[in-house]
C-alpha cells in the first residue's frame, strides 16, 4: 500500500487527500490538497473569486509519539460581503492553526482537566486552551436557547478560590444552563435581561434562593412573573465506612453553623466517648473548611484544596492535607 493511501485511510480528513508524507524535526508533515472546485469564503459560505494563494499548516491529533502537521494550499478570496478572506476548509475552523479535530478533543478534555494539565498533554500554549476552548463552545452554543423561556431558574456557583462566584440562569422545561456571568448581584442578574430583551416577556416564572440582589433584579425587569424562592440549605455528613448520613441539618441560609450542626450530630452519633477517631473529608465548599470546624493553622484557601481530611477526637487541633500515605496513618 502506498504510503498516501495508508495516511489517507488513517486521517480521513473531510474534503482533503494526501498526496504526500515527510518525516522531519517537527514530526509527522502530510501535504494536503483540498478537494474543491470553488472557492468560498469563510465568513459566509458564499462562492466568491480568489484573491491570492499561500502555503498553510494546521496541527492535527498526534500520530504516536508524533506531532502530526497538515500542510496545503489556502486561498484568500474577495468576497463581495465579507472583503478579503481566507477560504473556507473543511477540517478547520476559519482562519485557525489547529484542525477540527484537535480543537474538539482539547474543548472535551477541558471538560475533566485543569488547562494546564492538557497544554502539557498536548504540547500547546496555556492560553491557547482557552480560546479553542471559546471557540468550540460558541461553534456549539444553540442561538435560540433565550427565545421562548417560560420557567427559569436562577443559581450561583463558586469557582476558584476565596469567593468568587458565578451566576448560572437554567431553562426548567428543558434542564439545560442557558446564560452563565461572573458575579453573584442584581447587576449580574440584570445582565442576562439586557441580553434577553424582549424574549424576557413569555417568562412566567422564575426559582431563585433568598438574595435580595436577584429578587431585586426579577421584580424590576418582568413584574409579571411568579417568583418561587427556594429557602433551604441542606448539609449532609456521610459516613463512608457504613454509608450511612450521620448527621445532617436544614438551614435557610448558607452559613457556617450549618455544617457545624451537620458535624456535631454526626460526632455525636460517632464518637460518644471521644476516643474514637472521626475522619472528615470534606468537599471545596467554604463552609466546610477546616478553619470553619475551629481547625486553625491552615494557610490554604477554602477553593486550592480538593480534599481534607479533619481529625475530630482524640487530634483536634490538626488539619491535615489529603494524601494516600495520610489517609493510611492519619494521626
Ligand atoms: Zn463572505
Amino acid at each position: 500500500m502506498r504510503v498516501t493511501t495508508a495516511f489517507n485511510k488513517l486521517l480521513r480528513l473531510p474534503g482533503a487527500s494526501v498526496v504526500g508524507v515527510t518525516f522531519g524535526a517537527e514530526g509527522v508533515v502530510v501535504a494536503v490538497r483540498l478537494r474543491r472546485r470553488r472557492s468560498r469564503c469563510s465568513g459566509c459560505g458564499r462562492k466568491a473569486p480568489i484573491h491570492d494563494r499561500s502555503t498553510r499548516r494546521w496541527r492535527h491529533l498526534d500520530l504516536g509519539a508524533q506531532r502530526c502537521l497538515l500542510e496545503g494550499e489556502i486561498r484568500r478570496v474577495r468576497c463581495p460581503e465579507c472583503g478579503v478572506k481566507v477560504e473556507e476548509v473543511p477540517f478547520a475552523r476559519p482562519g485557525v492553526r489547529h484542525t477540527r479535530d484537535f480543537e474538539d478533543l482539547t474543548a472535551f478534555l477541558a471538560q475533566q482537566a485543569s488547562k494546564t494539565v492538557i497544554a502539557r498533554l498536548l504540547r500547546i500554549d496555556w492560553a491557547t486552551v482557552g480560546r479553542i476552548v471559546e471557540r468550540v463552545v460558541e461553534g456549539h452554543l444553540d442561538e435560540t436557547r433565550l427565545a421562548g423561556l417560560v420557567m427559569i431558574g436562577v443559581d450561583e456557583v463558586s469557582w476558584r478560590k476565596r469567593h468568587r462566584y458565578l451566576t448560572c440562569v437554567a431553562d426548567h422545561i428543558d434542564g439545560g444552563v442557558v446564560w452563565v456571568a461572573e458575579g453573584r448581584s442584581a447587576a449580574t442578574l440584570q445582565g442576562f435581561f439586557e441580553e434577553l430583551g424582549g424574549d424576557a416577556a413569555t417568562i412566567q416564572a422564575v426559582s431563585i434562593d433568598m438574595s435580595a440582589g436577584y429578587e431585586k433584579a426579577v421584580r424590576e425587569a418582568i413584574p409579571h412573573a411568579q417568583i418561587a424562592f427556594d429557602p433551604f440549605h441542606v448539609s449532609f455528613v456521610i459516613d463512608v465506612f457504613s454509608r450511612k448520613v450521620v448527621g445532617w441539618q436544614l438551614a435557610t441560609n448558607m452559613r457556617t453553623d450549618l455544617v457545624l450542626d451537620a458535624l456535631r450530630m454526626a460526632r455525636g452519633l460517632r464518637s460518644p466517648g471521644a476516643d474514637v477517631a472521626l475522619v472528615h473529608h470534606s468537599d471545596r465548599s467554604s463552609m466546610d473548611h477546616p478553619e470553619s470546624h475551629g481547625l486553625r493553622g491552615t494557610r490554604d484557601g477554602p477553593f486550592r484544596m480538593r480534599t481534607r481530611i479533619a481529625i475530630y477526637p482524640p487530634c483536634p487541633s490538626k488539619a491535615l492535607r489529603a494524601s494516600p500515605d495520610q489517609r493510611a496513618s492519619p494521626c
